[in-house]
Order: structure tokens, then sequence, then C-alpha cells
């Protein structure tokens, strides 16, 4: 079993995987199942952006926004009225970091116990010079695998003028309309197959 809170062993790793969102928890556990001894480093809360800032929250809050919705929308149907408004944001919200904090607990923190072959790193991970560093001193595997998420980043343009976002909209707009054009073009091929 893996401990936490002790040292970990530096070396003699098969697999080091850096990032433990579910991508790296998913190639940590995968590596492990087929026999390897997996280095598993996370720098940040566990369960990375999904679990905890990602899926699992704006889905908790947009079903409960869609409720809201759904109750000021009733009336429009003959015989329904009724009404509904947000009394406590900070009940909801509270409600959305339960269930966060459970969902990170079970799919995450929980799972590592249970795999033998993975141990647990918290670190900052970093290259110099070809060389995975962690915790400031190289560390060594037969393999690493990088599963450290991604940012966001500003499109197609350099310098956010009023003309380059102008001709940023602009292509969009053509990739759009050429996407747009590409899909009916399928959906009609598609059903002229299907009356063939
Ligand atoms: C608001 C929102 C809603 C979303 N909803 C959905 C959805 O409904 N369905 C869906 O499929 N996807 C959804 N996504 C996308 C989903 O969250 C991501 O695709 C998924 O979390 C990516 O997982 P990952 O493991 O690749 O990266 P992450 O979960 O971002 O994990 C990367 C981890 O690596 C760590 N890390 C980074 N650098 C280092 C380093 N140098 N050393 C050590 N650790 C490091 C980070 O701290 C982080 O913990 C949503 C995303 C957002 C933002």
């Amino acid at each position: 079993m893996n401990d936490c809170c002790t040292l970990p062993r530096r070396d003699g790793f098969d697999v080091a995987v850096v990032g433990a969102g579910s991508a790296g928890f998913s190639a940590a556990i995968t590596a492990a199942e087929a026999g390897a001894r997996v280095a598993l480093i996370g720098h940040g809360t566990i369960g990375g952006t999904c679990v905890n800032v990602g899926c699992v929250p704006s889905k908790a809050l947009i079903r409960a926004a869609e409720a809201v919705q759904g109750g000021i929308a009733a009336h429009r149907f003959p015989g329904l009225g009724g009404s509904v408004q947000l009394d406590n944001w900070s009940a909801l919200a509270a409600s959305k970091d339960e269930l966060v904090g459970e969902l990170r607990q079970k799919k995450y923190l929980d799972l590592l116990p249970a795999y033998e072959g993975v141990s647990y790193i918290e670190s900052k991970a970093r290259f110099d010079n070809g060389a995975l560093i962690v915790d400031d001193a190289p560390f060594k595997a037969g393999k690493i695998i990088l599963a450290m998420g991604a940012r966001a980043a500003a499109a197609c343009c350099l310098n956010w003028t009023r003309k380059s976002a102008l001709r940023c909209k602009l292509i969009l707009k053509q990739k759009a309309s050429a996407y747009a054009r590409v899909s009916a073009i399928n959906g009609l091929h598609r059903s002229m197959t299907a009356l063939r």
C-alpha cells in the first residue's frame, strides 16, 4: 500500500506520471494494473480540474440553474403555475462543495491505497536538460507520462488591437460557416444514402 505521508522512494519506478488529474490517475492505474511500479507526481489539489473546478461543480450548479429556469418557464404551459427563486446561495454553494469533496475522496484519494504499485508524490515536477526534476532533484523512471492538463490560450490573434480582434472574429465566423456547410453536406449525404 502507498502511504501518502512517508517520504517516497525516488528510484526503481517503471513509470512516472506527472499530473494527478483524471488523465494522470487513469494512466497510473492502467500502468499499475499492467504490473508497473508507478510514481504519480501531483501538484495542487488532488483530482485536478474535472472533480475540483470543472465537470463536477459546473454540472452541480447548472442543474440547479435548470431547476430555477424550469420553474420560471412553467407558466408557458396551460394549467401550470408556481414560482421558484434562489433563496440561499450559500447553501447551494455549500452543497456543491460537499459533492466535490465527496467525489474527490471516493474517486481519487481512496483509490491510492488500493493500488500497491502506485506511489503518490506531492511535488511540482519540471524538466531540466531533459531530466525530470522532482523536489529539486533528478527523478529516474523508465517512462514518463505527462498529464498536466491544459490552459486556455488566446485564439488566433497576436495583439488584441481592434483590427486584429475583428479579423479573428471574421476567421472564426468563416470557419464556423465552413463547418456548417460540411455538416449540412454530410447530413444530406446520410439522408440520400438512407433513401436509396
Ligand atoms: C468548467 C469546466 C467544465 C468541464 N466539464 C466537463 C464535462 O462535463 N465533461 C468532460 O468530459 N470534461 C469537462 N471538462 C474538461 C475536464 O475537466 C478536463 O478535460 C479534464 O479535467 C482534463 O484532465 P487532465 O487530467 O488532463 O488535466 P487536469 O484535471 O487539469 O489535471 C492536471 C493536473 O496536473 C497538475 N500539474 C500541472 N503541472 C504540474 C507539474 N509540473 N507537476 C505536477 N503536477 C502538475 C495540475 O495541478 C492538475 O492537478 C470541464 C472543464 C471545465 C474547466
